[in-house]
C-alpha cells in the first residue's frame, strides 16, 4: 500500500506548472531578462539578453533549465547589449524581428549618448515573424507585432491551458499601470495602442503579462485600470 501511495504521490508531482519563468532585472535600466522554460524538458528561453547575462546564465542552470534560444522582444541597448556574450557563452542562435535591425545596429551609438562603453553588436541568426511561433520543449509561444514602442518589438505569447493561466512576454509595450514611450526611433502612439489593445488586451483576463521593466500584471487588471487602456487614452501620448 505504501509503494501505490509513494507512487501516486510522485504521479501528482509531475503534474507542476508546465512553464518555469524566472525574471531577472538587470543593468542601470533595471530591465527585466526573462526564462521561460518547459517544465518537462527543461529547454528554456532567454527572453532580452541584456547586462549580467552571467547571472542569468547561472540562475537558469540552479533551476535546470538548457537554454536554446535567445530572444530579443526588440533590440533597445539595454534589451540587446548582451546578446553577443551570450551567444558566445551558450552557443545557441539570437532571434530577433526584422525591423529591430536598425535599433541593433545603433546600439554603440545609443551607449554613447548614456556614457556607457559601446557592446559588441551581434549577428542575429533567425527573424521573429508576428503569425508564427517558437517552441522550447513542449511549450509553443506565439509571435505577436506590438510595435509603436520600437517598430519591431514582439510579444511572446503562451496560451492557458488545463487550468493554468497563459504568459505574455511583451517587450516594452505594456507595463504595469503605463505603456512604452514612443519618442524614440519609429516611435508612434497611435501604433502603440493599437497593437496593445488588439494583441494584448484581447487576450483572457488571467493572462499573466511579463513586461520589459517592472513587476508583472494581468490583462484584466491593465484594461480596468491602465489609463493608457482606456477610451481616449491617446490623449495621454500625445
Ligand atoms: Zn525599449
Ligand atoms: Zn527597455
Amino acid at each position: 500500500m505504501r509503494l501505490r501511495k509513494g507512487a501516486f504521490f510522485s504521479l501528482s508531482q509531475e503534474a507542476a506548472p508546465p512553464m518555469i519563468v524566472e525574471r531577472v532585472p538587470v543593468g542601470p535600466f533595471q530591465m527585466n531578462s526573462y526564462l521561460a522554460g518547459c517544465g518537462k524538458t527543461g529547454e528554456a528561453v532567454y527572453i532580452d539578453p541584456g547586462a549580467e547575462v552571467e547571472r542569468v546564465i547561472a540562475l537558469a542552470s540552479e533551476r535546470g533549465l538548457r537554454i536554446t534560444k535567445l530572444i530579443g522582444t526588440h533590440a533597445h541597448l539595454d534589451h540587446a547589449e548582451g546578446a553577443a556574450e551570450a551567444k558566445e557563452k551558450l552557443g545557441v542562435p539570437y532571434l530577433l524581428h526584422k525591423a529591430e535591425l536598425y535599433n541593433l545596429k545603433n546600439m554603440p551609438e545609443a551607449a554613447r549618448r548614456y556614457g556607457f562603453p559601446a557592446p559588441p553588436v551581434p549577428e542575429v541568426d533567425g527573424f521573429l515573424v508576428p503569425g508564427e511561433t517558437l517552441s522550447a520543449g513542449e511549450l509553443t509561444f506565439e509571435i505577436r507585432l506590438t510595435g509603436g514602442h520600437a517598430p519591431g518589438n514582439v510579444t511572446l505569447y503562451l496560451p492557458d491551458g488545463e487550468g493554468a493561466p497563459g504568459h505574455a512576454f511583451v517587450g516594452d509595450s505594456l507595463f504595469a499601470g503605463s505603456v512604452g514611450r514612443t519618442d524614440l526611433y519609429m516611435g508612434d502612439g497611435a501604433v502603440l495602442l493599437e497593437g496593445i489593445r488588439t494583441r494584448i488586451l484581447s487576450l483572457p483576463p488571467d493572462t499573466v503579462v511579463h513586461p520589459g521593466h517592472g513587476p508583472e500584471t494581468n490583462v484584466g487588471i491593465e484594461k480596468e485600470t491602465n489609463p493608457f487602456c482606456q477610451p481616449g487614452g491617446e490623449r495621454l501620448l500625445a
